[in-house]
């Protein structure tokens, strides 16, 4: 790679060990439970996390709307952050496909929903009102700023939910940086959940896929509802074989991300017109001050001239939020600082 690329941890290609794997992957129709690279993975995927079973889907996106589809019926409702990802960037599928309704709460600023706004959200059985069936939180919390959530305060959720009938779901897109963060395992972050979804692309840089994980009843269903939203692939373990690799390898290596993340945010600390506003896991995010002779469009235009992406980040103009993956090097780190400094100069 001759640029590099800060605008997110999805740009990230497989692994030359990865596109090896895949070209020699042992493959079978997966529709039919065949493919054992496929069986594999799910299996394994679920033992990390504890869980019972596990199931591959195309994308995040589809393993969220999968597992609310799965959890909660048509006319329920949902408890979920209203800077939830299901929120903000899944084009409102659990209510275009689902008939689901969201009751958002306020996400606080280290990523969590209070207990007791979830408390006070929970419906009681009248017939003026839906049926909770779900409560959703996010760990890392992407929007502000891929927060990573604790072990204890996740129990502490599943523990309020199921004593209210009520499960919880986790989308987990980035569960490996919170686990990483917290220096615990995959089973031990989600400790409590129902259901959890997982992103194999991202920081793990496989090429396509999610892992949607649950007990055997959950994940049966499940299998159903993957079919129906055109999910059902056939010789996946070509995908299956890069995902293995991202499970077992890339995992181990994210915490090269989060130290690559704090060098960045600390160097950038002495650029002048530069405001750092927070650093979590892998991501930075950054303020361009107004005393700087470039506006945010002209400093992504010359930072892109020196093969550097980055870009505003949505809804904010001056605001700027730089993942880290494994493709920044440290290296790279101190030439990123560098050229800001040049083209800010
Ligand atoms: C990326 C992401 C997803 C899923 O995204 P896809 O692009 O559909 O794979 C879900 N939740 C969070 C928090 C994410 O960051």
């Amino acid at each position: 790679m001759d640029y590099i690329d800060l605008r997110s941890d999805t740009v990230t290609h497989p692994t030359p060990e990865m596109r090896n794997a895949m070209a020699h992957a042992t493959v079978g129709d997966d529709v039919y439970g065949e493919d054992p690279t496929v069986n594999r993975l799910e299996a394994e995927a679920a033992a990390m996390f504890g869980m019972e079973a596990g199931l591959l889907v195309t994308s995040g996106t589809q393993g969220n709307l999968i597992a609310l589809l799965t959890h909660a019926p048509r006319g329920s409702e949902i408890i979920s952050g209203d800077k939830a990802h299901i929120i903000l960037y899944e084009q409102g599928g659990m209510a275009a496909l689902g008939g689901i309704m969201p009751r958002t709460l306020p996400v606080q600023d280290d990523g969590t929903l209070r207990l007791t706004d979830i408390q006070a959200a929970i419906r009681i059985d009248d017939q003026h009102f839906p049926r909770t069936k779900l409560v959703c939180i996010e760990n890392t919390q992407g929007t502000v700023g891929s927060v990573p959530l604790s072990p204890e305060y996740t129990q502490s959720v599943a523990d309020l939910a199921h004593q209210n009938s009520l499960k919880l779901h986790i989308d987990g897109a980035r569960i490996f940086n919170a686990a990483t963060a917290y220096n615990v395992s995959a089973a031990e972050i989600i400790s409590g959940a129902d259901s959890v979804t997982f992103c194999l692309s991202k920081g793990l840089g496989a090429p396509i896929g999610s892992i949607l994980l649950g007990n055997k009843d959950f994940i049966k269903e499940a299998h159903r509802n993957r079919k129906i939203l055109g999910g059902g692939m056939r010789q996946a373990g070509v995908l299956a074989s890069a995902g293995l690799i991202a499970i077992h390898k890339m995992t181990q290596r994210l915490h090269e991300d989060h130290r690559n993340a704090a060098d960045l945010a600390e160097k950038l600390k002495s650029v002048p017109h530069i405001k750092v506003l927070s650093q979590h896991t892998s991501f930075v995010f950054f303020w361009l001050e107004e005393s700087a002779k470039l506006t945010p469009a002209e400093f992504t235009t010359a930072m892109r001239k020196h093969n550097i992406l980055l870009s505003p980040y949505p809804g904010y103009e001056r605001k700027f939020r730089a993942v880290l993956h494994y493709w920044i090097t440290p290296e790279r780190v101190d030439t990123v600082i560098t050229t800001i400094k040049q083209v800010l100069g």
